[in-house]
């Protein structure tokens, strides 16, 4: 069966939880998802949001392996089972998921890596008088297709290198939005399968990783209202038994599960006014 929720909601939910006007092609926000976030932060907006993105880890993977995604599981207070967007390939899932918009809206309907015309989150905060960044490799679709904004981009070939920077920029807080791409699982998945133990490894570096930005949100944002997420674009299906895909209409691919955590800030850190 596959997820109620498109990946299309994620967007506008973002954009009503800090407060900003979503971008132009947004569906409407996904209720589960405000509504965790309200009542965490007792109806303050987030001042900060830290998006992880896994690429590529199915919602199937993260069911059948919890030990290995324990504290994405224990960090994470909102499970949020998304329908992934067709074809299931990175740069139409991540347009989705930054626009809030469908694939023939926004434009990328393949695999390819063109700059997005239309509005995107980053576009909208920008309006908004905010700051965003992104982190990521120079190869993948995230480090291309958001390009040509007024807004900071991190490109690094190594993960330590862009997870490194992800917990510089967390310390230095002068970004209201992060977005942090990590390819990792994706390119093991494709060459030795889903399951294999160069994919899992992957899947449970992923874990750390997030668990690390986790820990920089809660030292060095205690002076804000944040969200942190962990949100891939797409799942993934085993291959002949010995590699692995994506990009199909079938529950392997469409199914995914992000995990969200609203972090009040500390007491007596909380912003004037907020
Ligand atoms: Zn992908």
């Amino acid at each position: 069966m596959y997820n109620r929720d498109s990946l299309d909601t994620v967007c506008g939910a973002l954009s009503r939880i800090m407060g900003i006007d979503p971008p132009a092609f947004a569906a409407e926000p996904n209720s589960s998802l405000v509504e965790y976030a309200e009542e965490k932060l007792a109806g303050r907006r987030a001042g900060r949001v830290l998006m992880f993105n896994p690429d590529a880890v199915a919602q199937w993977i993260y069911r059948k392996y919890p030990w290995f995604v324990s504290d994405v599981a224990r960090i994470g207070e909102l499970e949020l089972p998304l329908r992934s967007v067709m074809p299931s390939v990175t740069p139409v899932c991540f347009g989705t998921m930054y626009t809030g918009a469908q694939p023939a809206v926004h434009g990328i309907r393949k695999y390819e890596k063109p700059v997005i015309r239309i509005d995107t989150i980053f576009d909208a905060l920008i309006r908004a008088g905010k700051r965003p960044a992104i982190v990521a490799d120079g190869e993948c679709s995230v480090g291309k297709i958001f390009r040509e904004r007024d807004m900071d981009y991190y490109i690094f070939d190594t993960l330590g290198q862009i997870a490194e920077k992800a917990v510089e920029l967390i310390r230095e807080d002068r970004h209201d939005f992060i977005a942090v791409y990590h390819g990792n699982y994706d390119h093991w998945m494709h060459k030795f399968g889903p399951e294999s133990t160069e994919a899992i490894s992957e899947l449970r570096a992923n874990n750390y990783t997030f668990e690390m930005l986790y820990n920089a949100v809660r030292k060095y944002w205690s002076g804000h209202d944040s969200l942190i997420g962990f949100a891939m674009d797409h799942g993934c299906h085993e291959v002949d038994g010995h590699s692995g895909s994506h990009g199909l209409d079938m529950e392997e691919d469409l199914n995914i599960m992000h995990l969200y955590t609203a972090v009040p800030a500390a007491s007596g850190k909380r912003p004037e006014g907020a």
